[in-house]
């Protein structure tokens, strides 16, 4: 049978060593790089992944010295004390047939703690601390504290090293015009601006010898003003490699950058054609990364010749079979990152263990251990949205013999209209993933199945889960029951509506309709239509992507308000690295934000709203409830009564500040330890 996908499959010869496919997991932060007692925890998720067939890992980033820190202690490599640590992480791996590199990262004015420094004492809009300017001596101290590290990082076992040279930390910093004003050799002109990342990769190559990896991550594109041009990005890749670089990896956006640059609604590999761009100007390999997902989004990009090799991050959180089942054929059997951040980048913002809204064990291995059902019972399991796929699939996985009823002819729950948010789309795969595993696991599936107590009770199940969910909350307003009133479920799933619209309820699903009411089309998986509505030009036209370019007018089919009664910033609640895209894109939208609003009335005048001493009338066509939810949970009490070993997961548990989440999360845990 030929390979199902060649490209991604094929090994990389690169002289001393070989990588037995295209896939590198890219440097993901998980905040277990930071504390020596994560250390056996680091290893296996790293070990998980190689298992899985990862050709080559990056670790999360270690500073080369204490005021690179990314936090106060946070994770370095600067002793062989700490050396000695990392055995246990590179050992793993390497038993498991997999090679690893180090990550390399000064955060530069980017680290939290008041020992930064930088190229100058500009300071970044997203820490509170001014950076202190490295002195000349600084910046040799520098380049020789990265040697050393890289040197420890070989004794450590690690196969190479990746030099963080993107994303706006200490290197980018040196190179970009914005961050760097000094006068000396190391700012002015470009020859100076560049010697840092060139002498890095220098010593480095000097203090690790010719047979060891050195991937140096570069940022192919600023998506900041006074950011580097293009010339300037091909000039670097090409010192870089002269001073002994082995892959470049592509950095994409500052984390300044007002540009989302991973969301969901980033189309898939949507900068891969600036790698496609670099690539014919070097002869070692490059690597393309942001938003490949699925092997035949990888596949393309190497097919297209935009790449050598691919990155993916999240994707490998979310499953760590990623490259066996890809390379197997099983390609529907993946896992996919959706994007979404939630449990992984807004975990590491907060100083939580990262982990995966759709895979719960990630970064909690050793922890979430599935061991079989001793003895096997029979489970029902009740609901098919996220809470109960999590709960069946883990159930039978452990052995249990699992029936699921749902009472719609689909599985999905909620994910059925989160999927049809114009750049949620990736929601879908989360449903087929889950339909491939029932299948494969052999659970009862019982579609368009309303079961009740009886039923349940009839079949003699050992245990029921109620994973039945939410309803809508219906707000005491006044006319709430008038024509033009619908509920969000209403209006995802078709029902016609008005070009005046007015919101009521500014949580994550408020936002989302807003999404949904202003969009024309599927806008969000078309990179051209993305890269104009954010203002992205062609890096050979526009420094840094950016500069000089506007974005196009935005076009809503819709007049939309968007209310909230609370006098706090609209979507405070939302994710930290997702929540800005949203508010941002509401608002080119022209969407009408109110907040601090008392709902007075809705009659066929339009929506009677108090906001502060004015009185206001929305004249809207409709008026879309999105005031949040209330569990669903009619079955429990009977089911208890009648001596059922009865458990509540997901929405029907708890509805308030119910998300994916929690559910999956917390019907994985519980599915664990029956
Ligand atoms: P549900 O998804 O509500 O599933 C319950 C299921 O039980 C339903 O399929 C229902 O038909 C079935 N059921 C009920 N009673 C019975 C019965 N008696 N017999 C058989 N079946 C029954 N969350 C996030 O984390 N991130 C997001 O970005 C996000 N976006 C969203 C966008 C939208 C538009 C919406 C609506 C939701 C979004 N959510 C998001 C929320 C997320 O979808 C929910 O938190 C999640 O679906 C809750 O899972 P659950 O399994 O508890 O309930
Ligand atoms: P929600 O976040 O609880 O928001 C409901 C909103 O309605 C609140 O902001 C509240 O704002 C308002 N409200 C509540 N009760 C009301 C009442 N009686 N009368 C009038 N207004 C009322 O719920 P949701 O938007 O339905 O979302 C459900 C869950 O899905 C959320 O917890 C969220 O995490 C998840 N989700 C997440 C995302 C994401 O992008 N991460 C997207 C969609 C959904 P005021 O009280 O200020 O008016
Ligand atoms: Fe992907 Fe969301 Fe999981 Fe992060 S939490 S890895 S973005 S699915």
């Amino acid at each position: 049978m030929s390979e199902p996908f060649p490209h991604l499959s094929q090994p990389l010869d690169l002289g001393f060593t070989t990588l037995r496919n295209r896939v590198v997991m890219g440097s993901m932060h998980t905040g277990l790089e930071d504390r020596a007692r994560d250390t056996g925890r680091l290893a296996e998720y790293f070990a998980e992944r190689a298992r899985g067939g990862t050709g080559l890992i990056i670790t999360g980033g270690y500073s080369p010295n204490r005021t690179g820190w990314l936090l106060p202690f946070g994770a370095s490599l600067t002793s062989e004390r700490e050396a000695r640590t990392h055995r246990r992480v590179t050992s793993a791996v390497q038993a498991a047939g997999g090679k690893i590199a180090l990550q390399i990262l000064h955060a530069g004015r980017y680290a939290y703690h008041p020992l930064s420094v930088s190229a100058s004492t500009v300071k970044s809009p997203i820490t509170p601390f001014r950076p202190r300017a490295l002195s000349g001596r600084g910046i040799r101290a520098t380049i020789a504290d990265f040697a050393r590290c890289a040197a420890l990082a070989r004794k450590a076992g690690y196969d190479g090293v990746e030099i963080m040279g993107s994303e706006g930390y200490l290197i980018n910093q040196f190179l970009a015009a914005r961050t760097n004003r000094r006068r000396d050799e190391w700012g002015g002109s470009w020859a100076n601006r560049m010697r840092l990342p060139v002498e890095i990769v220098r010593q480095v190559r000097a203090a690790v010898g010719e047979d060891f990896i050195i991937v140096y991550r570069l940022s192919l594109l600023d998506l900041v003003p006074s950011g580097q041009s293009w010339d300037e990005v091909v000039e670097l890749a090409l010192a870089v490699q002269n001073a002994g670089a082995t892959l470049i990896n592509s950095g994409i956006g500052w984390h300044e950058a007002r540009v989302p640059t991973i969301v969901t609604s980033v189309p898939r590999a949507a900068f891969a054609d600036l790698t496609g761009k670099l690539r014919p100007h070097l002869s070692i390999p490059v690597i393309a990364s942001n938003r490949i997902n699925m092997p035949d989004v990888a596949e393309g990009v190497l097919a297209r010749g935009e790449a050598d090799l691919v990155s993916l991050a999240r994707p490998l959180l979310a499953d760590p079979e990623w490259v066996a089942k890809s390379t197997e054929g099983r390609a529907d059997e993946i896992n996919t990152c959706i994007a979404c951040n939630q449990a992984c980048l807004d975990h590491v913002f907060r100083h939580r263990t990262a982990t995966c809204l759709v895979n719960p064990r990630a970064a909690h291995e050793t922890q979430l251990v599935l061991r079989p059902a001793t003895p096997p019972r029979r489970i029902a399991v009740v609901g098919a949205g996220p809470a109960g796929l999590a709960a069946a699939t883990t159930l039978a996985r452990r052995g249990h013999t699992v029936t699921l009823f749902e009472a719609a002819e689909e599985i999905g729950g909620q994910f059925n209209l989160a999927k049809r948010i114009p750049g949620k789309e990736e929601f879908h795969e989360t449903v087929r993933y889950f339909a491939r595993q029932l299948d494969l696991l052999g659970v009862s599936l019982r579609l368009g199945h309303r079961v009740d107590t009886s039923q349940l009770r009839e079949d003699g199940f050992d245990e029921v889960l109620l994973a039945t969910g939410v309803v809508p909350r219906t707000p005491a307003i006044p006319g709430v029951d008038h024509p033009t009133v619908l509920s969000y479920v209403d209006v995802l799933r078709g029902a016609r509506v008005g070009r005046r619209v007015a919101v009521i309820g500014a949580g994550g699903i408020g936002f989302d309709v807003c999404e949904f009411l202003t969009s024309t089309d599927s806008s969000a998986l078309d990179v051209k239509r993305w890269r104009a509505d954010w203002g992205v030009g062609d890096p050979e036209m526009a420094r840094g992507g950016v500069e000089g370019v506007t974005r196009a007018a935005p076009s809503s089919p819709r007049q939309v308000y968007l209310i909230q009664r609370k006098t706090s910033k609209m979507g405070a609640g939302l994710g930290k690295t997702s929540g800005w895209v949203h508010r941002t894109t509401l608002r080119n939208k022209q969407v009408e934000m109110i907040t601090g609003a008392g709902y007075r009335r809705i009659d066929d005048e339009g929506l009677h709203l108090e906001v502060g001493a004015e009185q206001r009338v929305l004249a809207v066509d409709n008026v879309v409830v999105c005031t949040g939810q209330e569990p669903l949970r009619d079955l429990a009490g009977d089911l208890r009564a009648a001596g059922v070993r009865t458990h509540l997961v997901g929405g029907a548990d708890v509805a308030a500040e119910l998300d994916a989440k929690r559910a999956i999360d917390q019907a994985t845990r519980l599915a664990i330890t029956l």
